[in-house]
Formats: C-alpha cells, structure tokens, sequence
C-alpha cells in the first residue's frame, strides 16, 4: 500500500479519517478504500457536528464515490452509524 499520506492527499481526505485499506472490489473492478474517522471525531451529527449519544448502526457498511483514479471508479467506505442529535 501507498504511504497513508499520499493516499490521504490523492483521495481528498483529511487527518481526522484513518484509511484502513486500500482494496479493488473484483465484482465491479472498483477500487475501494475503507476509512473510519479518528476516535474523538466519533459519533458526530452529521448535519449540525455536535458530538452525539449513538442511536444505532445505520444501515452498516455503506459506500460514497470520490474522485476516480484515472479509468478506475473510487469509492471510499465506512461504517454509518446513526447519532440521536439533541
Ligand atoms: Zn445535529
């Protein structure tokens, strides 16, 4: 795997993501990188940022299209977690 930096740089996210792995989905010849966000960015609102009691798991894995590297479709692909914001 690339250096964890110049992947960060190539697919746009910053220091608070932890890029897990970087992996080419063979059923869609995807390449898609597993992110999750460093500890005390966890469990945030998504619409307002308050950090929030957790209400479940969402519907689990879920993936986002970034910017394609080349010809390759990218996607990057984490846990969605639900917050109950107050
Ligand atoms: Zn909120």
């Amino acid at each position: 795997m690339l250096d964890a930096n110049l992947w960060r740089r190539i697919l746009g996210v910053d220091r608070a993501t932890v890029i897990e792995s970087v992996e080419e989905d063979e059923e869609t010849d995807a390449l898609v990188v597993r992110v999750r966000p460093r500890r005390p960015t966890k469990l945030r609102c998504g619409r307002c940022g308050v950090r929030s009691p957790g209400y479940d798991r969402g519907e689990g894995r879920r993936r986002w299209r970034c910017l394609d590297l080349g010809s390759v479709m990218t996607f990057l692909e984490a846990d969605s977690p639900r917050v109950n914001c107050l």
